[in-house]
């Protein structure tokens, strides 16, 4: 490897958002970067397909926030979304996020009553800290089954830590909720912990997809950014971080920034053993199935939440209630969100007989789903949602800090095994690179 001079790039793994943020920033002060993107295509997570049928399919990401628009100038290019709302299948009948559940007085009265309990024990695991935030009732038939759904793990052997990144103030979101209806604005809710939540902040879509605000992004650093490259290893020199390896060659590095998962960053990094307790780290895979259907508004809201075990999928979502332009007029799209493990029935079945398994379930909800259905199309990613479990508790936090490694960084939802969204993860990666550029300079 040729030694590092003034004029060596800091390295940057991974051309989503977290990757192009980095990007964006370093350059704007003046420091040389490179990035290497395993896949032929830009955006990661956050990418949308168009089929030639007039429905567009976004990958993960749906709902940015205006506040992440201005931020990365791409404001005039988003279109406000006219409606946003979530709802919670309960008992055969939507329960409306959050007003809904005032008025189930079972829920009322056990929220309560675990507000009244000063005796109680500080919670060891996600399940204690649910029942003790919202009560028995609604932790055990709403909380506690939706997040074992999405983490494929028992609610009772998960870090606290699942529960402390939802939204508590029952409070705050009346009135986010409120002054969305007098603003007629989407206000968004539970989408960013960075910066404040306010009346201000709503959600907005870009024109051409979710994936066009991570193109404009590349806009300003394409010249350095190379696609089908996926690096092979992070070297170092037992404490630092000194280049990586990609396509069999050796590149120096002032610093590298990873936004590769935490499992997979213990594999590449060599010359230390440091990032080995990563590598028992878990994200939880997902099958989506977008059913195509004729007709629009059947569901009652954007998001309907599903609970109950006799479901295959935890949520549906109907997209076009919030983006109508991402259906031809008269017909809609309803993704189910399925939880599974790579190579499980569910992972392999086959895409028709999913999407039949899909519609057999979401007639409880649109009881004439059979006559309306038009087939479906599914997308799977290994990747979707870190696992918070309580046997690497101690090692996710000191994570947290720092990768332990100097001039390794390691950003973003995949890279920094956070829940986080698009807003988080620009904010957050943006702080880290604060920090290096201070490092370096
Ligand atoms: C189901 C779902 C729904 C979501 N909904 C929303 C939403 O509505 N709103 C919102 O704001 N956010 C949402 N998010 C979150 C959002 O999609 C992510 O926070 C964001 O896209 C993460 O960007 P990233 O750059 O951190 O990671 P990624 O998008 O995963 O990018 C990482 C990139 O690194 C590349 N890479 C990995 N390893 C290597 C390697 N060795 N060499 C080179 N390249 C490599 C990958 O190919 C990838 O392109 C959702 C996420 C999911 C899963």
């Amino acid at each position: 490897m040729t030694k590092p001079t003034v004029q060596t790039p800091v390295v940057i793994i991974g051309a989503g958002l977290a990757g192009l943020t980095s990007a964006v920033y370093l350059r704007r002060q003046g420091i040389p970067v490179q990035v290497f993107e395993a896949s032929p295509h830009l955006a990661g997570l956050a990418r949308s397909f168009e089929s030639g049928d007039g429905f567009t399919y976004d990958f993960g990401a749906h709902f940015i926030t205006n506040r992440l628009a201005a931020a990365v100038g791409f404001s005039a290019q988003c279109i406000n979304v006219p409606r946003y709302g979530e709802s919670f299948w309960l008992k055969g009948r939507p329960c409306r996020y959050p007003f809904g559940f005032a008025q189930r007085p079972k829920f009322v009265a056990s929220a309560i009553a675990a507000k009244l309990n000063v005796i109680a024990k500080k919670p060891a695991t996600a399940a204690d800290w649910f029942r003790g935030k919202y009560g028995r009732a609604l932790a055990d038939e709403v909380a506690i089954p939706i997040t074992e759904a999405w983490c494929g793990a028992a609610a009772d052997s998960l870090s606290t830590a699942v529960g402390e990144k939802i939204p508590v103030s029952i409070l705050k979101t009346f009135f986010l909720r409120l002054s969305g209806k007098l603003s007629r604005k989407t206000v968004a809710i539970g989408y960013c912990t960075t910066l404040p939540e306010s009346a201000h902040v709503w959600h907005v879509y870009p024109r051409g997809g979710i994936g066009a605000l991570c193109q404009h992004m590349a806009d300003e650093v394409r010249d350095c950014i190379q696609t089908e490259s996926p690096v092979e290893a992070i070297l170092t020199d037992g404490k630092r971080a000194t280049g990586v390896r990609v396509k069999g060659q050796e590149i120096p590095a002032t610093a590298v920034i990873s936004t590769a998962p935490v499992h997979i960053l213990a594999k590449l990094t060599q010359g230390t053993d440091l990032l080995q307790p990563l590598s028992k780290f878990r994200y939880r895979p997902m099958v989506f199935v977008n059913l195509r259907m004729e007709g629009r508004g059947l569901l009652s809201d954007v998001i309907v939440w599903t609970p109950g075990k006799e479901f295959p999928f935890f949520r549906l979502t109907e997209t076009p209630l919030s983006m109508p332009w991402l259906a031809p007029e008269g017909k809609t799209l309803i993704t189910a969100d399925l939880g599974c493990q790579v190579g499980d029935d569910i992972w392999k079945m086959p895409d028709d007989e999913l999407g039949r398994l899909c519609l057999l379930h979401a007639k409880k909800l649109i009881p004439d789903a059979e006559s309306r259905y038009d087939g479906c199309r599914v997308l799977r990613t290994p990747l979707a949602y870190p696992v918070y479990l309580n046997e690497y508790e101690p090692e996710r936090k000191a994570f947290e800090k720092s990768t332990g490694i100097e001039r390794l960084y390691s950003v973003g939802r995949n890279g920094e095994f956070a829940h986080i969204l698009m807003e988080d993860v620009f904010w957050r990666t943006r702080r880290k690179m604060r920090q290096l550029v201070k490092e370096i300079q």
